[in-house]
């Protein structure tokens, strides 16, 4: 069972308090950007075994947005922060690299 720390309060709950909302940390591509930046901004996302950085909403409770890293598939969270945070925190970072040393890192 995958269970999910709030950053925002606090709460840890299982999953069905959470809405997933696909990957974090999207680079994204506007106006004046190429047709293959935009299709891959709308259309391309990861889907590791292993690492994975992802957007969760807290929808039973604060309601608001946060980012999680864990593994896919050992359902593992190495933590969670905030959603307006641009890159991992290094702690985190450091955490999975702990525990995964083959990991290759956030691009
Ligand atoms: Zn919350």
């Amino acid at each position: 069972m995958l269970m999910l720390t709030c950053p925002c309060c606090g709460v840890t709950a299982e999953e069905t308090e959470f809405a997933p909302g696909c990957e974090a940390h999207l680079k994204r591509s506007g106006a004046g950007s190429s047709n293959e930046d935009f299709e891959a901004y709308m259309f391309n996302r990861k889907n590791p075994r292993g690492v994975h950085f992802e957007r969760w909403r807290h929808a039973y409770g604060c309601g608001k947005w946060f980012l999680a890293a864990r593994d896919t598939m050992t359902l593992e969270v190495f933590g969670t922060y905030p959603a307006q945070t641009a890159a991992p925190p290094a702690e985190i970072v450091a955490k999975i690299k702990e525990k995964r040393p083959q990991w290759e890192g956030y691009e």
